[in-house]
This record gives structure tokens, sequence and C-alpha cells, in this order.
């Protein structure tokens, strides 16, 4: 391990304790998954002294990488095991792919900007997180060909719960989505029980728009 590794190794065990369990997040695994992804390198070398630092950061086209705590918050939620099918709308930096990778068996993830894709998938193949598979399109469709996932995370803010998302969700699956207006937004839970869905209301949130057929208008 480098000196500038050690420096960020313990950058990131701050983080995790003074942002994540501090406010009530439990999960060993996801703990482990958060203390183990090195974020920086999500992060363009101008923002990088602000990798582990307690918000969002932009990462071009005016899109952002998710605040550390509503990432592990959101991997939480979904309640992986191990052994999953994920898919997760909104790639963006592959920061949030990345913890995913760490929790379940394999994870589809799919972004609507073309170069952000490239790039996210770039770094994952270079952290050698081959259950990982970057896709480019409308996520508001979901993934269908991969379908049924026991776990769906929206890192965009949707108008409403696009239909496609819960349809593609196993039994006993569930859809982590923020949904609201464009300025702020809830975080929701969705659970299947057979053609019955299950909704609970997180934390109040605010996250960059959902943008397709589903959601926002470009
Ligand atoms: N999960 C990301 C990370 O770890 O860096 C953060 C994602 S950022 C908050 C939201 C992302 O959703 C943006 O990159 C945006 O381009 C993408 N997005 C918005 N609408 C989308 C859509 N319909 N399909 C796929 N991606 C979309």
């Amino acid at each position: 391990m480098t000196v500038e590794d050690g420096l960020y190794a313990s950058e990131r065990e701050h983080m995790v304790e003074s942002q994540i369990v501090r406010r009530g997040v439990r999960d060993v695994r996801v703990l482990e998954a958060m203390r183990d992804v090195p974020r920086h390198v999500f992060v363009a070398p101008e923002y990088r002294y602000l990798a582990y630092a307690d918000g969002p950061l932009p990462i071009g086209n005016g899109q952002t990488i998710s605040q550390p705590y509503i990432v592990a918050l959101m991997s939480e939620l979904l309640e992986l095991r191990g052994d999953e099918m994920v898919l997760e709308v909104g790639t963006g930096s592959g920061y949030q792919a990345a913890v995913l990778a760490r929790l379940a068996r394999q994870v589809h993830t799919i972004e609507r900007y073309a170069n952000l894709a490239r790039y996210a998938a770039g770094i994952l193949q270079e952290l050698g997180l081959d259950n990982v598979h970057v896709h480019t399109g409308d996520g508001t469709k979901g993934l269908p060909d991969f379908a049924p996932y026991t776990g769906i995370i929206v890192t965009a803010a949707a108008p409403n719960i696009p239909r496609p998302l819960l349809d593609q969700l196993e039994d006993g699956g569930r859809l982590v989505i923020p949904v609201g207006s464009r300025g702020g937004q809830v975080l929701e839970r969705w659970t299947r029980h057979g053609e019955r869905f299950d909704y609970e209301s997180i934390i109040p949130v605010a996250f960059v728009p959902l943008v397709g057929e589903q959601g926002w208008k470009d």
C-alpha cells in the first residue's frame, strides 16, 4: 500500500464511523463495502481531496456522485445477502455500483449519458469488479432482458414510481427510489408481495432528476 492509499484508507474509515455508523446504518456487509470501495477513484482529480467528505460531488454532465451516507443507506434498504441479481438506474460515476458489487451476485447498472457509462465501466473494470455490467439507455423502462431483480435501486429523482420497475421485481423483491418534485423528494422502499406492493417512506432527500419516458421530460 502506498502512503497515499494509506491516507485514503484512514479517511474512509473516518467517513464510515462519523457519517454512516453514527447515523444508524448497521448492516455489517454494507459497512465493510463502504470501508473497502475507494470512493476517490470515482471522483475527478480536482475533487479528490473531498472524496470522503459528507456530501455529493460533481461528476460532469451536470450530474453528481451521491453522498456516502445515502449510498450506504440505500444499499442497506435492499437487504442483500450476496446471491441476488440487482439493477441500478443511474450509474453516474459507478461508485454505488461498486458498493453493490460487494453485496450481490450480479449488478446491472444503466446510465442515460454514454460518456458517463463508458467512464464508469472503465473504473469498475480496473477495480476487477467483473460482476457489474454497465448499460447505456433509459433506465425508467428498467432492463427487462435480465429481470426479475431481487433489488432495484434508482439513484435519480422520479416524479412517480415507473411501473416497469415494479413489474421487473421478483416476488419479495425491493425497489429503493427517491420520489417527489425536482426540488426535493422522499426516499421510498417498495416491496413486492405477488401482485401487491407495500411501501415505506424513509427520509427526505435531494437527487438530480430521473429523465426519461417514465420520468421527467428533458
Ligand atoms: N449512482 C451514481 C454514483 O454512484 O455516482 C450517482 C448517480 S447521479 C445522482 C444520477 C444519475 O442518474 C446521473 O448520472 C443521471 O445521468 C442518471 N439518470 C437520470 N435519468 C436516467 C435514466 N432515465 N436512465 C438512466 N440514468 C439516468
